[in-house]
């Protein structure tokens, strides 16, 4: 187990920086999502951890051990990539097995190890397969086995379970979790997809265009994201935006735009900026953030009509257009509404957000 410290690291391809100036720390034994869009700069991270692309500018430690010019196989690191790369002819047991062979670990030791492995992932009845006669998972199952009969100081997972369909990975999301748990080993894991990241990690390193937008548990990225990017990657169904005056009428200060006009809370109003009020912002709210009625509430309301409805098994999906744009509402399933009728949202100010209109960095 270790902690890895990333500082001021920089990657180059040519002349294009594909990552700027990187500071994370994954503490000893975390779980920690590098989430982003695809071209971010999550594999290129993960790359130089591993030590299979060179690191242009900065430093990477494991625990106080600098180790950019160690060589990839004395990093001690394990990796599972999306494509598992099993060996066609060879057995699951002699897939797992092979780190170990490579090693000239004793015959003892690898049966140990490699039945434990299979224990623990589930697939003792299947180490005489070949890898043909194994399902997408079950071959996951493999490469991830392979990876932890090397008992490294750290894995690496970039996008392992990405090409699996949507009801196994959300199965495998439980399972890599538990085993992360079990091992308490180290976790660094790539992906793309922000519920993977949100349900599985202790902390996560949003990125996007190579730099580092966020760092945070799931909960501050979720309810506390620092800026309009953040908000809107993270999140299904993903948050609604609005381009709004801000308005200041003596204490009060209130959003405008013309299907409403919400004071904020009197906490909020003060996190904003003198140059802000007066100004034009963008309101964040997610869906699940208002409420829908088709009577005109006594407190302040967005005013608008309804789009359509999506029923979705537990949950109602209401899109509701506005002046200049259309809003996503959840709601419950027995909701009555029709298309074509005005419908008033109350938004939930203690979850809105109110991001600046330029550089799109959070108020709140
Ligand atoms: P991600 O894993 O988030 O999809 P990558 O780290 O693979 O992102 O890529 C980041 C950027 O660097 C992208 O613009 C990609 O095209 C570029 N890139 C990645 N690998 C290379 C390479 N070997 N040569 C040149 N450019 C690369």
């Amino acid at each position: 187990m270790a902690s890895v410290t990333i500082r001021n690291v920089w990657k180059y391809y040519g002349e294009t920086p594909a990552v700027k100036n990187l500071n994370i720390t994954c503490p000893d034994g975390s779980f920690v999502s590098i989430l982003g869009p695809s071209g971010c700069g999550k594999s290129s991270t993960m790359r130089m951890i591993a030590g299979l692309e060179h690191i242009s500018a900065g430093d990477i430690h494991f625990d106080s051990q600098r180790i950019n010019d160690l060589a990839p196989k004395d990093r001690d690191v394990a990796m599972v990539f999306e494509n598992y790369a099993l060996y066609p002819h060879k057995s699951v047991y002699e897939n797992i097995a092979n780190p170990l062979r490579l090693r000239k670990a004793s015959d003892a030791t690898i049966k140990d190890r490699v039945n434990g492995a299979a224990k623990l992932l589930e697939i003792a009845h299947l180490l005489d397969r070949r890898p043909h006669e194994l399902s997408g998972g079950q071959k996951q199952r493999v490469a991830i086995g392979r990876a932890i009969v090397r008992e490294p100081k750290l894995f690496l997972f970039d996008e392992p379970i990405a090409h699996l369909d949507a009801k196994l990975r959300a199965h495998m999301r439980g399972e890599i979790k538990h085993l992360q748990r079990t091992l308490g080993t180290t976790m660094i894991y790539v992906t793309h997809d922000q519920l993977e990241a949100l349900s599985m990690a202790d902390y996560i390193a949003v990125m996007h265009d190579g730099e580092l937008q966020q760092w945070g548990t799931p909960s501050e990225i979720f309810n506390h994201p620092v800026n309009a990017w953040v908000a809107g990657f993270v999140g299904e169904p993903a948050m609604n935006f609005l381009t709004c005056d801000i308005v200041a009428r003596g204490e009060e200060v209130a959003l405008r735009h013309s299907n409403f006009d919400i004071p904020l809370l009197a906490g909020q109003a003060r996190q904003l900026n003198g140059s802000a009020k007066g100004g034009t912002a963008r309101m964040g709210v997610r869906p699940d953030a208002m409420a829908i009625s088709m009577e005109k509430p006594a407190e302040p309301s967005i005013t608008g009509n309804i789009f359509v409805n999506e029923l979705l098994g537990g949950d109602m999906l209401v899109d509701v257009s506005l002046a200049d744009c259309r809003v996503r509402v959840k709601t419950a399933p027995e909701f009555s509404g029709k298309p074509g009728e005005t419908c008033y949202l109350t938004v939930n100010r203690s979850k809105w957000h109110v991001f600046d209109a330029k550089d799109g960095h959070a108020y709140f």
